[in-house]
């Protein structure tokens, strides 16, 4: 039986060390002493973000609730829960600049409590336990009980771990490192086996059982989702070959993955959840493939041939039973675009292009709410913009590319899939300064600080540096090294004399520029030849899109230039 004394001692000393490989080493004797359940609870304490359902994830209690618990531990018997504050916590804090740290600074040896360590599977189920409770005020109290009964390093490491702290040092990488190393396994087959079953904890069990890396996906077990890379501009699609990429619309909805046996279906979201429930007519459909599959796809809400905007399909989110007349009131639709498994053939090293022809062979033409998001072949360059209006023309955000060769690999961002949306608005703005860049824009004035007009005054709004080529970084980069007004250490103001079109996400207020306003993810669409500073946008359009974006509208598509 594993204790919690056990594993806060580990982490101690694996904070101590610098080298990985003892840190590693550490943590796979740990794994080597733990049942199954407790290697799942190691992870799930150490690596919440990694598990599936680890009771850390479920808390709620952020910093201040943890502030407020160590006070009341370290000030001891006379101190009233809930009452007066100790004085004493905050200056240990400011000495060693770490609460859990401070904490056992101030706190007494308990001598008492070392000798009969808590089993780590009760500290995990108390816990559980403590999550579960619907106050506040009662999770923190348990919690506080929890941590009387805990030794010092017990408390150190607990509060480490509430804290979230990365300094234990248990990152991905490092833990399945570890799991493999105490199962004599190579590293590769506990990382494949993550990026199959996308559940940390869920690993650590299979290896200390012995049970080797599944060779094949299995239904009713997630697969994380392949992500795709965002691109900054149309005009910057990779390749010199514009024709290798296969084109589909990019869904404004919530990702999804079917799983489906006969008459069992199940749908799961992007964290793994299943979410079959919200989605009766998505499920119903699904029971008619005669095939046993895992399809990948987004849902969207779709009524009369037409996506619905996302607010509506909002209505449908995160009801355990979804009211009828929601169901009525907000139909909703899976486009699949992919085919990770087809009766006992897994297809994730398929190449896109055939799992492709697989998906529409199966789907066909129409199950319903399950539909098969169509898919074209880049023809042209010119082809690209037709293809993104017409995709906003239905209603969606944009489009996605995707490498017709690439093979479906589960939980990574690469570059094989790219996504482009339609920016939440777009406005002219003037390079007031630029920077060299860096990596391998470094030479090269690539990164510029962008004003809009505010009367006779400039006034900044945004820095960026993603969007355009190199021939134009170039051209720029000579022309700004003319029209340099000053030099301030690395930063060339210069003339007011290029106007580029930037497209952001959102405005949120700030106070690093003189606009009182920032972009958020600003990319530059082009440069506008055609405009001179005096035409680029205002602060009042600036202020009048904030007020936009805060009543939820988006801009008239005619509004956008
Ligand atoms: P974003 O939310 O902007 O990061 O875009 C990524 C998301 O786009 C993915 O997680 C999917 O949910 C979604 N998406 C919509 N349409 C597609 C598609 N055709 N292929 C892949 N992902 C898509």
């Amino acid at each position: 039986m594993l204790t919690f004394r056990e594993l806060a001692e580990t982490c101690r000393r694996v904070e101590q060390t610098s080298s990985t490989n003892e840190k590693v080493e550490l943590l796979a004797e740990l794994f080597r002493r733990a049942s199954d359940r407790e290697a799942h609870a190691l992870v799930s304490l150490l690596r919440p973000q990694d598990a599936r359902d680890s009771p850390l994830s479920r808390l709620g209690l952020g910093g201040v609730a943890l502030i407020e618990v160590a006070e009341e531990l370290v000030a001891g018997d006379d101190f009233q829960l809930g009452g007066s504050r100790s004085s004493r916590l905050p200056s240990a804090l400011i000495q060693t600049g770490d609460l859990s740290d401070a904490v056992v600074q101030l706190l007494p040896e308990r001598p008492e409590r070392a000798e009969q360590p808590l089993a780590l599977l009760d500290l995990y189920r108390e816990l559980d336990r403590i999550a579960q409770q619907p106050r506040r005020a009662d999770r923190k109290r348990f919690l506080f009980a929890l941590l009387e009964r805990l030794s010092r390093v017990e408390v150190w490491c607990l509060m480490r771990i509430l804290q979230g702290e990365t300094r234990l040092g248990a990152s991905r990488g490092l833990l399945l490192r570890a799991i493999a190393r105490a199962a004599d396994s190579p590293a590769e087959d506990a990382e494949r086996t993550f990026l199959l079953i996308g559940d940390l904890a869920e690993v650590a069990a299979r290896f200390v059982r012995g049970e080797r890396s599944p060779a094949k996906l299995e239904l009713f077990r997630p697969v994380p989702f392949m992500l795709a890379s965002p691109l900054p501009s149309l005009r910057l699609v990779p390749d010199e070959d514009p024709t290798g990429w296969i084109v589909e619309d990019k869904y404004d909805g919530i990702r999804a993955q079917l799983h489906a046996d006969g008459g069992e279906v199940e749908l799961y979201s992007r964290s793994l959840h299943a979410i079959g429930g919200q989605f009766p007519e998505i499920v119903r459909a699904g029971r008619s493939f005669r095939s046993r599959v895992i399809l990948d796809g987004e849902i969207v809400a779709f009524r009369h041939g037409r996506v619905l905007p996302f607010q509506q399909l909002q209505r449908r989110l995160g009801r355990v039973g979804v009211p009828a007349h929601v169901l009525r009131d907000v139909p909703c639709r899976l486009f699949v675009f992919d085919i990770l498994h087809l009766d006992g053939a897994d297809l994730l090293e398929t190449p896109l292009a055939e799992r492709r022809q697989q998906l529409e062979a199966l789907v066909g033409g129409d199950y319903d709410a399950i539909t098969v998001a169509p898919a074209q072949w880049l023809r042209s360059r010119g082809d690209i913009e037709r293809k993104f209006h017409a995709a906003l023309d239905r209603g969606n955000e944009g489009i996605m590319l995707k490498r017709p060769e690439s093979v479906y690999t589960p939980g990574t961002r690469g570059q094989q899939w790219l996504k482009y949306k339609v920016p939440f608005a777009t406005l002219d703005c003037v390079v007031v300064a630029a920077e060299y860049g860096h990596g391998k824009r470094a030479g090269w004035l690539s990164d510029y600080l962008f004003a809009v007009r505010d009367g006779d005054r400039l006034v900044t709004i945004a820095k960026a540096y993603s969007g355009l080529n190199d021939e134009e970084i170039a051209a720029l980069t000579e022309h700004f090294r003319t029209t340099t007004i000053r030099r301030d250490g690395p930063v060339h103001w210069v003339e007011p004399t290029v106007v580029m079109e930037l497209g952001f996400e959102s405005i949120q207020p700030s106070d690093r520029h003189t606009s009182g306003f920032a972009l958020r993810f600003p990319r530059i669409l082009r440069i506008r030849i055609d405009k001179t500073v005096r035409e680029i946008d205002t602060l009042d359009r600036v202020r009048e899109l904030y007020e936009m974006q805060r009543r939820g509208d988006r801009p008239l598509a005619g509004e956008q230039h």
